[in-house]
């Protein structure tokens, strides 16, 4: 399977970097993921079988990854396309509004001629076969018209491109050992932004979900000149390779050949025919070069070490659920139940005298005996932020969550021993759940208690 970088950069504008889109390939199947600015002097530019694109595919409404898909359309409807073959654009039902939009503002000029353009909305979770590859895609924690693909060919050979994302368990779920992982990390680990990664997260990714190649993507000039790649290479298990406009790979059973440094130079891109192969190379964590061959041995090696840690690790992540409270500890409080009845409107409702000595109420402890049968659909780690960054991501993700089904969820806190910051991190969490805006949305929540009769994170369920 081929996977070219035609944009591996964000909506501010830089040089090198143009707004996210990909093309993927296999045999005669050619489709892009995403279609941002610049994509159709690109196409050409990396010789590309442009005119007989099978798909679109689109994460979200955000301008920077649906751009040109105007320009696009009104491209391949010129007569000197002569493209009879359909066209599917693949998308959330969500986006159908925006794309109705664009139809009614461009009118006639976006209508194909001579072709049909299938617009196909896929619900999260759905399949659908394009070509010699089939798609999945899954729900992703940025945007309300978010979605995820995830690609495959015949043989299993198998590609991620999440897009924009914050970290949830839906991610962690449908990246699960690809052997190319396409991941942006847009965000810093001082600077975390609501629905995107910042490398504390993508490291998080790459230990719950063990891709086997990690293309780092969607990088601001300011999070590469902080350092974030570096950062993710100095803890990823697996190579990591940096994402640049023009970049091509082989994606192969257990990671990626490099094809082409940059297929955008001048005079690179022409369509590769038979025999015209080079033997590649794959850019290590530390910056090495693997010959090929050596890349199947690495990965197989990789892999069982892997499974075996995430085995571990799954395990123990699994049973802090089922952990009881500490049964020696101090009984109820006097104070009013944990419940959503001390959730009187607009009074700050926890203190940090309140988090000694908790203890779940039976609603709460019934919720955790569920979460160990049905399991955590999604996470939000806030551990270390300050405490407005926690209540904007919270903001930010608790409604996507609502919206794109998720209804067991985990937001991490921290247990409030690491830092000063995290009894407020936890409290305002506390705060915000049991509060006016969270119950929108949430329906119950409760601590999850550790041994030691604190917690670092809770678990809430949504409302249908
Ligand atoms: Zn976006």
């Amino acid at each position: 399977m081929d996977l070219i970088i035609l944009g591996s950069g964000t909506a501010y504008p830089d040089g090198d970097r143009g707004p996210s889109s990909y093309w993927v390939g296999e045999g005669e199947t050619g489709l892009l993921v995403d279609c941002g600015s610049g994509i159709c002097q690109k196409l050409a530019r990396a010789g590309l079988d442009w005119k007989n694109l099978e798909a679109v595919c689109l994460t979200h409404a955000h301008p920077d990854h649906l751009g040109d898909l105007p320009a696009l359309l009104f491209a391949l409807r010129m007569p000197e396309v002569g493209r009879v073959k359909p066209l599917t654009v693949f998308h959330s039902p969500e986006l159908t509004p925006y794309l109705d939009g664009l139809h009614g503002t461009y009118g006639d000029w976006l209508v194909p001629s001579g072709f049909e353009v299938r617009y196909q909305p896929v619900a999260a979770g759905q399949r659908a076969a394009v070509g010699r590859l089939t798609l999945e895609s899954f729900a992703v924690a940025h945007h309300a018209t978010s979605l995820g693909y995830r690609l495959q060919n015949g043989q299993g050979v198998s590609l991620a491109i999440p897009s924009d994302t914050g970290l949830c368990q839906s991610l962690v779920d449908h990246v699960q050992k690809v052997d190319c992982l396409v991941l942006e990390c847009a965000a810093t680990d001082d600077r975390p932004m609501s629905g995107h990664l910042t490398p504390t997260d993508v490291l998080y990714v790459l230990d719950h979900a063990s891709p086997f190649t990690l293309l780092l993507t969607h990088l601001y000039p300011w999070t590469e000149r902080a350092g974030v790649a570096q950062q993710v290479m100095a803890g990823a298990r697996c190579p990591v390779l940096v994402a640049r406009d023009g970049l091509a790979v082989e994606v192969r059973r257990g990671g990626v050949v490099v094809r082409e440094e940059n297929l955008l130079e001048s005079g690179r891109g022409r369509p590769r025919g038979e025999g015209e192969e080079r033997e590649g190379v794959v850019r290590s964590g530390e910056g090495g070069l693997f010959p090929s061959e050596e890349l199947s041995l690495m990965h197989a090696m990789m892999d069982r070490e892997l499974d075996r840690m995430d085995r571990a690790d799954m395990d123990r992540r699994k049973y802090d659920f089922h952990r009881e409270p500490n049964a020696s500890g101090p009984g109820p409080t006097s104070r009013d139940e944990w419940g959503f009845e001390r959730a009187v409107a607009g009074v700050p409702l926890w203190t940090e005298e309140d988090l000694v000595g908790l203890v779940p109420t039976r609603a709460q402890r019934k919720l955790l005996g569920r979460v160990s049968e049905r399991a955590i659909q999604s996470e939000i780690n806030l551990r270390g932020s300050i405490r407005e960054d926690a209540l904007a991501r919270l903001e930010a993700v608790v409604p996507t969550w609502a919206r794109t089904g998720v209804r067991l969820a985990r937001i991490v806190t921290g247990k409030g021993k690491q830092s000063e910051a995290e009894p407020v991190v936890k409290l305002a969490v506390l705060n915000w759940i049991t509060g006016p805006q969270g119950r929108r949305w949430v329906k119950e929540w409760a601590p999850v208690m550790a041994a030691d009769g604190n917690f670092g994170s809770v678990v809430i369920e949504l409302k249908r």
